[in-house]
């Protein structure tokens, strides 16, 4: 970096400059995964979207590998890079409800969180994840599923516009109306078009109360659990999200102490309708007979930051992902044998339902690819000490291949943490990939967004 390139972009910059060694350089680096440890030349915290646009500049002039980064969550560290230049939105943070055209205008780099909260203010929500303090950009540009993803679909299906600024400086507005071939490419392959710097969502009315919780089994019942989930799910109210996962028990309510350590399956369940019609909702899975039964009514925003504490920045964290065919007795006994295998009871694998709103959108609508699938399927391992860091990565590795024969088209981008040409068709196939090639060539042809599940211009 030329030092008066520097000080020139500095003068100018609104936001936070973080080179190495000062103050807060070592926050200022660091990301979600603490498995990712790497050392940018700069941090630009954009306060603005001049800020965002003099960044791409001097990265470009001054030949520096770019990362963009929101919410910090990328389990693959997409959002940081060494030597480089992150361009941080995480100053630029802020969320305008319009209730009665219910639709919520976000700046880029805020958090699920304050979307949540200033929709519910309004008795509204936006469909996103599960955690809190992930960022709104990387999430819904990769796909956003969560609890209301039955109800009204994925993040990207309620993603009405985004604004973008394109490596050649550009601002667009890209939607259906503007920019649409960028549009289909945004939603699902979002971060190698540009940087977001504002987008509209789609908001539904949902009261303060969902009934959420969930339901824990023995493992010997996994068969019989599944036989009657493939009964029920397809007539499933889309109100009804509810996963299917396997794990091992921990020593600490709600789960009894005699199953410490042993596998078990786990169901949790969320009922977003109206709240008296919750009870004969979820009838069918309470009725199974779960040994802990924690399904309740409880307040939406409380519901959707429970997991914050559990899912806290600095753990060490592996994931694989797909999207499971069918739930057969093969995929049982595959994940069932790996979950008895797992080093530690931070590994677990997990099904989210799909079908409901989520069906009713044409596949090839948008890049994302794997939503035809019954069930998404993750992979994850999590844990704090770096000795246990290769046993994780074995376990992640080896248990998605025990599974992927049981699995259908697609991946979920913002799973996947290798990368590569090979990786990148998975996730989209081939018809799709080559599209996207084409979008890429003309919106990026220098690939300056190359931090991603990366669309090669060629
Ligand atoms: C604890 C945790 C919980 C999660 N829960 C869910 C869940 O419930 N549902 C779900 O679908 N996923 C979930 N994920 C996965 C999550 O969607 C991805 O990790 C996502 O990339 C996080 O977005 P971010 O803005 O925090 O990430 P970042 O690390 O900041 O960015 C991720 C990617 O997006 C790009 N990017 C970031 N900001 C922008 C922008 N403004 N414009 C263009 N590109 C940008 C980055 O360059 C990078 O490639 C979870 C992840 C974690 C770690």
């Amino acid at each position: 970096m030329e030092t008066a390139a520097l000080a020139t972009f500095g003068e100018a910059f609104q936001g936070e400059i973080v080179p190495p060694g000062s103050a807060n350089y070592e926050t200022a680096r660091s990301v979600w995964n603490a498995m990712i440890d790497r050392r940018p030349a700069l941090i630009a915290r954009c306060a603005g979207v001049e800020d965002v646009l003099s960044a791409i500049r001097f990265a470009r002039d001054q030949d520096l590998v770019v990362a963009v980064r929101s919410g910090g969550h990328s389990v693959g560290g997409f959002s940081t890079c060494d030597d480089g230049i992150v361009i941080d939105l995480s100053l630029l943070q802020g969320v305008r409800v319009d209730p009665e055209a219910r639709i919520a205008r976000v700046a880029g780099g805020t958090l699920l969180r304050d979307l949540d909260a200033a929709a519910q203010a309004f008795g509204l929500a936006c469909p996103v994840g599960v955690v809190g303090h992930t960022g709104v950009a990387g999430l819904t540009l990769g796909g956003g599923l969560g609890r209301l993803q039955r109800h009204w679909g994925y993040s990207i299906d309620n993603m009405l516009a985004v604004e973008l600024v394109t490596a050649d400086g550009e601002q667009l507005r890209v939607s259906e109306e503007e920019n649409a071939d960028l549009f289909w490419g945004m939603r699902g392959a979002g971060p190698n078009f540009g940087i977001v710097t504002a987008f509209e969502f789609r908001l539904h009315e949902l009261g303060q109360t969902v009934t959420q919780g969930v339901l824990l089994f023995p493992a010997e019942r996994a068969h019989r659990l599944a036989a009657r989930v493939r009964e029920w799910a397809p007539s499933a109210s889309d109100e009804v999200m509810t996963s299917f996962g396997f794990g091992l028990a921990v020593d600490e309510p709600p789960s009894p102490p005699e199953l410490a350590g042993r596998p078990v399956v786990y169901m949790s369940a969320t009922h977003s309708g109206a709240p008296d019609e919750a009870d004969e909702a979820l009838r069918p899975l309470r009725d199974l007979g779960p040994l802990v039964d924690t399904i309740e009514p409880r307040r939406y925003l409380d519901v959707q930051t429970m997991a914050d504490e559990e899912m806290a920045w600095g753990k060490r964290f592996y994931m694989k992902g797909g999207f499971l065919a069918e739930l057969s007795n093969g995929y049982l006994d595959a994940g069932l044998d790996s979950v008895a295998a797992a080093p530690s009871p931070g590994c677990s694998i997990t099904l989210w339902l799909q079908g409901g709103a989520i069906a009713r959108v044409d596949p090839d609508a948008m890049a994302f690819t794997g939503r035809e699938a019954p069930f998404w399927l993750g992979v994850e391992a999590e844990w704090d000490d770096r000795a246990l860091d290769d046993a994780h990565v074995e376990w992640g590795r080896s248990t998605m291949s025990a599974l992927q024969p049981f699995t259908a088209a697609g991946h979920y981008v913002n799973d996947m943490v290798e990368s590569g040409e090979d990786v990148v068709r998975s996730i989209y196939g081939d018809d799709k990939y080559e599209r996207l090639v084409n979008l890429k060539r003309t919106y990026d042809p220098d690939n300056v967004f190359r931090l991603n599940q990366n669309i090669e211009p060629g």
